[in-house]
């Protein structure tokens, strides 16, 4: 089987990935999502993930929470960028770029991302920030849109059996102020 590692952003958004892709490939999970804020939303996420992992024995990488870093290299300057705006493909970008790294560092074939799950995550805009790395680091990037194909259906029933947390914005704290002011 081929050696797949999937940066997986949060349970709800992974839970039918990480279910599909362990049947098919040597899957490891990987967490790397500094954008998340504040630190105690970012461990509620994290432990969700690790939950499942258990449940179905995937190995998951818990990479640094990295939220200074991801504030200055992504956020400062596009503080009033709604979701969806300009803040957004550099978020993807940080996050897929080190999921790349780790997979060619440490002998992955194959690596993806759970993140075009989310409801307003365009696969046109992030398969194609995945491949670039891909190409970069002469692996494969495994494109697709995981909100098709019935899988958010799937993938509601599966958090509602396991009671799993759902978070209500995206991750940033300015798509959470965006929320707290609807
Ligand atoms: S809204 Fe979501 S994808 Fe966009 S910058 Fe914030 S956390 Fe990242």
């Amino acid at each position: 089987m081929q050696k797949f590692l999937l940066h997986t952003c949060c349970a709800p958004c992974g839970i039918v990935v990480i279910d599909e892709l362990r049947q098919k490939y040597n899957l490891t999970v990987f967490f790397y999502n500094p954008n998340i804020y504040p630190e105690e939303e970012y461990l509620k996420r994290k432990a969700e993930v690790v939950k499942l992992c258990i449940e179905w024995g995937v190995p998951m990488v818990d990479n640094d929470y990295e939220n200074d870093k991801w504030q200055k290299d992504v956020a400062d300057g596009l503080e009033t960028e709604p979701e969806g705006g300009l803040r957004c493909p550099l978020c993807f970008k940080m996050r897929l770029a080190q999921a790349a790294e780790y997979a060619a560092k440490n002998g992955f074939e194959i690596y993806g991302t759970t993140i075009t799950s989310g409801r307003n995550k365009l696969a046109a805009i992030i398969n194609p920030i995945g491949q670039s790395f891909a190409k970069y680091y002469k692996i494969k990037f495994y494109s697709e849109d995981w909100k098709k194909g019935g899988r958010q259906e799937k993938s509601n029933q599966m958090v509602a059996e396991r009671g799993i947390y759902r978070q209500n914005y995206c991750g940033c704290k300015y798509s959470r102020r965006l929320k707290i002011e609807d």
